[in-house]
Parts: C-alpha cells; structure tokens; sequence
C-alpha cells in the first residue's frame, strides 16, 4: 500500500499590537510620553530575529496605531505617533509589517475636566472612526485595511461603517468574552454596553449585516472579521465552571471560551502552552491570533507577555508557526483548505 505523506499544514499567527498612550486616561494638559511604545518597538526588533529562527519564516507583525480625537487633543495631531517615530515605520515598511489603525472614543468633557469613553453615542464613534481611518491615509500614504476598536467594544454600525471606509480585516472580537466582562471600563467613565461574544464564529467571517455577531452569508461582504484566539480551561472537577462554559458558549465553542490573553500569567495545568495546544487542537483549519497593547513596553505585563512569546519559541510546533499578516493568514488559511 502507498503511503502518502503530507506535509503538516503551517499555522498562521497574527500579532497584533495596539500602539497608543501608557495610560488610557491621558494627561490631556500634560500628556505622557510614549515611553511603552517606544521599549514595545525595541523589544520586538530584538524578538524578530528569534522568530524567524525559530520558525525559518519571514515575520509580520501587525500594528495597530491611535489616531482619534483623544491623541489628537492630547498630542496636538491625530498622526502624533508616526510624526514622532519615522524610523520605527520605515522599519515596520522594510520587514513587510501590516499597519493598522486602532480606535478608542474617549471624549473630553469640559464640565468635569475628565475623559468619558462615549460608546453608546454613535455619532460620537462614527467620528472618532472616521477621524482615524482618515489620519491613516495622511500619515501612512495608503488606504487602512485593518482595524481594531478599543476595550473590547464593537457594534453593528460600526462594522458597517468601517466595512464602507474599506476596511477589510477586523480584528477585534475575542470569542468566549461575556458582555458582564468588564474590560478596562474601570479606567474612567463610560456610556453603552458591551457586546457578548460568547457564540461568535471561532473562525474567520463575513458578519451579518443585521448582526456583526453572526456570520452573514458568503461574498456578501468585503470586510471579515477575524476572531482572536480562544482556549479552554482544564476545568477537572468543576462542574459548575463546566456548566457555566457549556451554556455561555454552546457545545460547539465550549472549548475555545477563554481568549489566550498575554498579559495574563498562566499557571498549571492551563500553562500557556497548554491553552495553545489546545486551541490548535479543535480548530480544523487552525490559525492564531493575539493582541497586546504598547504600554508593556513600560515592564507592566511585561514578564507574562514575555514568558508567552517564549512559549512559542520552544514550542514543539514551531516550525509551523509563520507570523502573517491578516491578508497573509486569509490566504494561507485558503490554500490550505483548497490544495490544488
Ligand atoms: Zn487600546
């Protein structure tokens, strides 16, 4: 009998890193260098090289960078970050690096001298939005294809306008985050509500129009959302937790309910190697895909984010590991499903 080896199949994964202000609550008067960024950008120089070693492909991070209303108040242009850092860009240009823009709607309210996050105020957003994306094609010369908005928050007419302003990959959903979750929005005040993301698609999709949050049908959009990576907990005998995960998620998505965040310190038995392995193990097709903010830069959530990057230096797997863009992962995602 002939045996037919196959090679195993690459896993993409995308690093997405939100480029933007150490605090959330800026010093509007007196605003704080961005002094995250700038170790984020340095460290992850050094890291490139270990990457490629590691894996023996091309790395592509994807930058996600802030250009709204906040920045542009607080820094005196919406572009702030890119004026300030050109050899960081031409770096990012020169190593094929996906730049990206990042949005969050905080709005300054004059009465009480404070920062208000306006999510439930969608012209507000829809500014904020249109802001950025436009400062996108000022600062960087090109359309913006890629995006992802702030603190977990989405909706529906915010997909449809970006999906309008030619955004094509977006990459803000992380599967199995309940709408009680309470992200950042301890950080100052906010307005609106937030999304549950418990029974998202796991995989890459093309949102409804009517739902950002179910999968619309096929070619009828241009933008697809492209979820972070989730996980499961080794829960043993916790039946509840069991329980809770099961009818939170369905069957189907029980098992890739927690996202793999970073910044997290993982411990045993749900060692961030272990969360990845199993995250591998129940997607068909697998992909990866992870989002971290700038501020470890400054050592806060360094180490945890650290000891994940390292995880995927000595992982087994490693050589199937390639860091791709969005586009990059869609493509090799395609191929692989449909080998000629
Ligand atoms: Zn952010």
């Amino acid at each position: 009998m002939n045996v037919i080896k196959t090679t195993p199949s690459k896993i993409p994964i995308i690093l997405c890193i939100d480029v933007e202000p150490d605090p959330f609550l800026v010093n509007r008067f007196n605003p704080e260098p961005w002094d995250g960024y700038e170790g984020t950008h340095r460290y992850l120089s050094t890291m490139r090289a270990r990457f490629e070693e590691a894996t023996g492909s091309p790395v592509h991070y994807t930058w996600f960078f802030r250009m709204d209303p906040q920045v542009a108040e607080s820094y005196g242009s919406p572009t702030w970050a890119v004026d300030r850092y050109p050899g960081f860009i031409n770096e990012m240009a020169h190593h094929g690096d996906e730049l990206g823009t990042h949005t969050h709607a905080y709005r300054w309210i004059n009465d009480q001298q404070e920062w208000l996050e306006d999510l439930g105020n969608q012209d507000w957003v829809n500014y904020c939005v249109e802001m950025s994306i436009n400062a996108h094609v000022k600062a960087f010369g090109q359309l913006c294809k890629t995006f992802r908005f702030g603190n977990f928050w989405m909706n529906t007419p915010t997909i449809n306008l970006l999906e309008q302003r030619g955004i094509r990959y977006e990459m803000t959903v992380e599967p199995g985050l309940p709408s009680y979750h309470p992200g950042t929005l301890g950080e100052g005040h906010s307005t609106g509500s937030r999304p549950d993301y418990c029974r998202v698609p796991r995989i890459p999709y093309e949102p409804n129009e009517e739902d950002f949050l179910k999968t619309g049908s096929n070619g009828s959009r241009l933008l697809k959302i492209l979820p972070l990576t989730s996980g499961s907990l080794q829960l043993g005998r916790n039946i509840p937790g069991r329980w809770r995960r099961l009818r939170e998620n369905g069957f189907r998505n029980r098992l890739q309910n927690t996202p793999l965040s970073m910044w997290k310190n993982w411990q045993a038995p749900n060692t961030f190697e272990k969360m990845l392995d199993r995250a591998i193990s129940v997607q068909a097709n697998p992909y990866l895909a992870f989002a971290i903010r700038s501020s470890i830069g400054t050592g806060r959530s360094f180490t945890p984010v650290d000891n994940c990057l390292q995880e995927i230096f000595e992982h087994p797997e490693r050589k199937r590991f390639v860091f791709s863009t969005p586009a990059e992962t869609l493509a090799l995602l395609h191929d692989q499903e449909n080998p000629c």
